[in-house]
């Protein structure tokens, strides 16, 4: 660790370095940043009961509150026609894909490339819904992605599902986010229109577009307002944090479960399609969410339909074969932990070896019978047995090897299974000839194994005599 000191050293305690406006933020950070930060950038002292008052976010905190408090007087005073009901759930879609399909996929993950038109609605639409410029916006969620579940995670879903929803929003962070480059976007010309008239945008997408489609397209200017304005507002809100909460949280771990995001159809049906997260926290350049075409996800569709039409192009996908390897590795998994917990056949090495002479005097005492090499003890099964008792009771202290493999009844899989587990010995001598792939009870032809119980023979891959494979 010593050789570290002259880098850290060499490094200004306040990251990130005085750069070049066109160099990325992150070219001079420290191999070990993540320790770095931890050991060297002190967090704002923690929240208490007594000052949690202080430490609020008070602008996001007005406007998270009155959102919701507009939204909820409005359903009680203002009422809803269907026009203005349609118009909501519509502009809901629009201001949720300019977060989805603009924010998410396309600044802060490249996952396609955008015409200047679909650009410029696209950060219409994402404006719309209120949640801060694309380049604030996608220099936290690259930070999420390259922190997950670390105290330079913004959204850090170990710190609860409530942090990781609003908490994060409404409380002010005790650590600034971790470094993510974002010179990318600062060289978007969209990107830095859109900063540039953030305020008016905000006003005019969030509140007044909704508001003026109701009243000049039907007469319903107070349902515009508090329908297709507030209320709609508050859904895309939740729904863009419940991929901060909900998918973090709730299903299954697909590809990896080294970290917290997760799968699962609920979380797509709030998120407009980006709920299959463990998947879009392994492939995040991935343009899908959910990779099968039929499953839910509305940003993947509109994207593919804008290429369609040719308004994107390059829409990025990772090598199925790779995708399947993750898929792989957790089934493996899940079918390991079923395989530890059931019993098998006792290890050959750890049976007794007998001699016929002595089975058949043992056989005398108890009831034993050989089948395929092994003596097996039947006495808490004789009576099981579905063929009858006298079936077995007639072979004992014999080899029922042929009677048992199809000579009287060819036995299915799980008897010859079960009676893998009355294995008390192995015969002196080895087996019948032919008879190798009988030894083995059906349920242990195939093992799940760690690479570390693989044995030797993985050691041949670090010879260098064959130098690099192409
Ligand atoms: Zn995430
Ligand atoms: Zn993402």
């Amino acid at each position: 660790m010593s050789s570290l000191a002259p880098t850290i050293s060499s490094v200004s305690a306040s990251l990130p370095l005085p750069l070049k406006d066109d160099q990325p933020a992150d070219l001079n950070i420290p191999d070990n940043y993540i320790d770095w930060v931890l050991k060297n950038q002190k967090p704002l002292p923690p929240i208490t009961w007594s000052n949690w008052w202080k430490r609020l976010n008070r602008l996001t905190l007005t406007i998270l509150l009155l959102t919701h408090l507009i939204s909820i007087w409005g359903v009680f005073h203002v009422s809803l026609c269907w026009k203005t009901a349609s118009w909501s759930i519509a502009y809901y879609f629009i201001t949720g894909l300019g977060i989805t399909a603009g924010y998410h996929r396309l600044w802060a993950h490249r996952s396609y490339n955008a015409s200047k038109p679909l650009q410029y609605f696209l950060a219409m639409a994402g404006t719309g819904a209120v949640q801060g410029s694309i380049r604030w916006w996608c220099r936290g969620h690259r930070a999420h992605h390259r922190y997950t579940d670390t105290e330079l995670d913004p959204y850090n879903a170990l710190k609860g599902f409530w942090w990781a929803h609003i908490g994060w929003m409404m409380i002010k962070p005790r650590r600034k986010p971790g470094i993510a480059d974002v010179s990318d976007l600062s060289k978007n010309a969209v990107v830095r229109w859109q900063h540039r008239w953030y305020l008016p945008l905000i006003i005019g997408m969030g509140l007044v577009l909704p508001t003026v489609v109701a009243g000049l397209g039907w007469g319903d200017w107070k349902g515009g307002f508090f329908y297709a304005g507030a209320a709609r507002l508050c859904f895309v809100y939740h729904s863009t944090f419940c991929v901060n909460s909900l998918a973090h949280w709730l299903g299954e771990a697909s590809f990896d479960e080294k970290h917290t995001p997760r799968d699962h159809v609920i979380t797509a049906l709030v998120t407009i399609g980006d709920g299959y997260h463990n998947f879009h926290h392994q492939f995040p350049m991935d343009y899908r969410s959910a990779i099968k075409w039929y499953q839910y996800d509305p940003t993947k569709w509109f994207i593919w339909t804008c290429q369609l039409v040719g308004l994107a192009s390059h829409l990025k996908v990772f090598p199925d074969n790779e995708i399947r390897k993750g898929q792989l590795t957790m089934q493996l998994k899940r079918l390991k932990d079923t395989q530890e917990g059931l019993t098998f056949a006792p290890d050959v090495n750890g049976l007794p070896v007998i001699s016929w002479e002595s089975f058949q005097e043992q056989a005398t005492k108890r009831p034993l019978v050989v089948i395929g090499g092994f003596i097996h003890d039947v006495s808490s099964f004789m009576d099981e047995h579905p063929g009858g008792r006298h079936l077995i009771a007639k072979n004992i202290g014999k080899d029922a090897t042929t009677a048992f493999f199809g000579g009287v009844y060819d036995h299915s899989n799980a008897a010859h299974n079960w009676l893998s587990m009355m294995r008390v010995g192995v015969l002196h001598g080895g087996t019948q000839h032919g008879l190798d792939d009988k030894n083995v009870p059906p349920a242990q032809r195939m093992r799940v194994m760690h690479y570390h119980e693989f044995g030797s023979a993985s050691s041949s891959a670090w010879s260098d005599e064959e130098g690099i494979g192409g």
